[in-house]
Parts: structure tokens; sequence; C-alpha cells
């Protein structure tokens, strides 16, 4: 039998029944019916309420190269949490003629106190990388910090273009996306609508935000660098933190271990007693034990003591992969998408194990 290919008539978008989180969901027996919207413009246009919608890196890439072609400006949630792996240093090669704001996203999780060298990080970490974004805004979807100015620096630097909202599944797009129009709840000249992107079937939300200026929204990019893409929501909600951050210090000695869950480990192989600091999820479970101990440990207690991988994540879980690091005095150990160990230890060797494919790397300490 030959299924026929329908569109929504909001966004565009191909339909389909498989997979609520992927573009063009609708539940199967609307299918059939004639002139139906997928449920993400089904979602805005009714509830004023986004719901979310992730793709993988092909289709984000044909998403972002439409917008390159059009006089836009890109606005770029990123994870401050995960700076390294919700950053997305392809986005600038992509669209190299669009200016692009760069919006920080979870400042709440952050200690005020320390505020201004956050900042000063960010900002240096943006130089390093050679890129020149129109503009820097710090913001907290979950509390609504910075959104005013956020509306600001949007219309500053629009000069007149159309506005992309970009970023990767989990950097906080949606929950900024309902703060702004919770921000703007009550306008009566405000209604959400769906449109196609010219030209495709891609799906791009349009959030109109006063009468001149329309924010349109994106999918999220599910990015392979980010160990989040392997775990299942439960496991998710584990380790996406939700409350200010409170590192657990742990003083290590040479041939000891720390496991992340499951999901990840830290092997001190060769140094002075140091202080591993981690800057983790609350709920995510740190366990610490002999080097020696660690691969059997790990081998036992996979799925149980080591948690997440919860079931659903585990029946797809592959084995971890190595990586070594030579300290050079400070610094922070990031695994993307799980947060980072900050340590102080001039020549210190240390191995990490994390899932294929996840980003670890070394950077300047950023608390
Ligand atoms: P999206 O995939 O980019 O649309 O991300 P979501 O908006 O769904 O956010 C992913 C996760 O991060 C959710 O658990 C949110 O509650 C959380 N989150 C989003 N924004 C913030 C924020 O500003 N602060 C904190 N602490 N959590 C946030």
């Amino acid at each position: 039998m030959t299924r026929m290919t329908v569109y929504c008539r909001g966004c565009g978008v191909r339909l389909q029944s498989e997979d609520p989180k992927k573009p063009g969901y609708v539940p199967a027996e609307k299918l059939t019916q004639e002139g139906i919207i997928c449920q993400r413009c089904f979602k805005m246009t009714h509830y004023n309420q986004l719901s979310k919608v992730k793709v993988d890196e092909d289709y984000f890439v044909q998403v972002i190269k439409g917008i390159g072609q059009r006089k836009a400006l890109i606005v770029k949630i990123v994870d401050l949490f995960d700076f390294d792996g919700s950053w997305l240093d392809e986005l600038f090669r992509l669209i190299p003629h669009n200016p692009v704001l760069v919006v920080m996203n979870k400042i709440d999780l952050f200690p005020p106190v320390r505020w201004g060298k956050i900042e000063e990080w960010v900002k240096r970490r943006i130089r390093e990388k050679n890129v020149h974004p129109v503009g820097l805004v710090f913001v907290s979807g979950q509390t609504g910090q910075g959104i005013p100015t956020l509306l600001e620096q949007i219309e500053k630097h629009r000069l007149g273009k159309d506005v992309y909202l970009v970023g990767c599944a989990n950097a906080g797009k949606s929950t900024v996306i309902n703060q702004i129009l919770k921000f703007l709840a009550g306008d009566p000249e405000r209604m959400i609508t769906t449109s196609r992107f010219p030209g495709t079937t891609l799906d791009v939300i349009d959030i109109p935000v006063s009468a001149e200026l329309v924010l349109h929204d994106t999918p999220g990019l599910i990015n392979p660098k980010q160990i989040t893409r392997y775990v299942s929501p439960e496991d998710l909600k584990q380790i996406l933190p939700e409350r200010k951050l409170r590192p657990k210090i742990y003083q290590l000695n040479p041939a000891q271990t720390l496991f992340f869950g499951g999901l990840a480990r830290l092997d001190y192989l060769a140094g002075e007693r140091l202080s591993f600091v981690c800057y983790m999820a609350e709920r995510l479970p740190i366990h610490r034990t002999k080097l020696v101990n660690a691969d059997a440990i790990y081998k036992k207690h996979l799925g149980g003591m080591l948690k997440p991988p919860g079931p659903q994540t585990l029946t797809k879980w592959e084995p971890l992969v190595k990586r070594s690091f030579r300290l050079n005095g400070e610094g922070d150990i990031a695994l993307a998408g799980l947060g980072w160990v900050a340590v102080k230890g001039p020549g210190a060797l240390v191995c990490v194990h994390a899932p294929p494919g996840v980003s670890v790397s070394m950077r300047p300490v950023l608390i």
C-alpha cells in the first residue's frame, strides 16, 4: 500500500504519526482528515503553548542553511551549564553572513557573587572562537531574568530583518520562548500563528511579539556531542540541574575513580592528592571507588547502583570510550551535557570514560 504524503497546513512540514518528538506529528486517526495541522502548530495556535520538536543534524543543517539565504537575525540560545556542548561552532560556519545575537540561558544556576567572573569567562571564550556576535544577553528561562533585555536587544539588532531562534535540544529554547510569551501575555494584538518556511517544507513557528516583530522558532538540534542524546526522558531529569549549582568535592589519591551514575567515569591515574570539584545536577549520584575495582564494579552495578542509565536507556547503552588528559595547571574537564569537574594540579594525569561521540574537553575554570 502506498502512503500519501500530507503536509501541515500551518508550517508546511511533512506530517507523520510515528514519533511525537519529531516534526510533523499528528495522531494517526487525524492523518486522513483534510486541512490538518501538526500537533506543534495546534498547541501553539490553540493553547499559546510551545511543544518541543527535536531533529537530527542533517535536518538542522537544512533549516539553518535555509535561514542563511534570508536577511535574518539569528538568536542563538546557549546553555551556560553546558557551554561547550550547546555552543554549536558549526552555526557560524553555516551562516557566515547573518548577524547572531547570543543568549546565554540558565543563569539562575550560577552563584551571583561570581557573576562578573562568569561573564568575563563567556566573553573570553567567544573571543577565542574568533566569532563576532552582534550582542550577548544573559537570561534565565526559568525565572524570567533578562527577558526584557533580550527583547530590547532583538529590536536593536534586527534592523528590519526576520528573527530566527535556534539552539540545541535542552538549551532551554522552549522555556525562554514561554517566558517571552508570559512577559507579553495580555497583549490583544498578539496571536500565535504558524507559517510555511518559504520555498521549503520545514516547520518554523511564528510568534508575533508586536505589530512589527515576529520571532520564528526552529526545531532544536539533538547534538551528537551531548550525553543527553543517549538518555531517556527519565534519565534526563537526573542530569539536568534545576537549582543553583552546589559543587560536590572529592579529595582523590591517584588510582581512585569517580563514577557519574553509570553515564561516565573519571580515573585519577597519577599526581599528588587533589581536589576534584564536581559541578553536576544534584540528583546525579557520584560514587568513589578504587581504580583497581572500577571495571568490575561498572560491570556489576551499571543500571543499579550506577544509575542513570535507567532501564530504557540501558537497552541501547554502548561501552564507554576513554580519553586521557594531562592537567596543565587549573582547569575544568567538561563532559557535554553532564557538567564539569574543576581540578587544580599541574602534571596530573586523568582518564575520562564517556559514551562514544560525547565531547569531553579541558577548558579554563568557569567558577
Ligand atoms: P529546549 O529543548 O531547548 O526547548 O529546552 P527546554 O526549554 O525544554 O529546557 C530543557 C531543560 O532545561 C528543562 O528541564 C528546563 O526546565 C530546563 N531549563 C530551561 N531553561 C532553564 C533555566 O533558565 N534555568 C534552569 N535552571 N533550567 C532551565
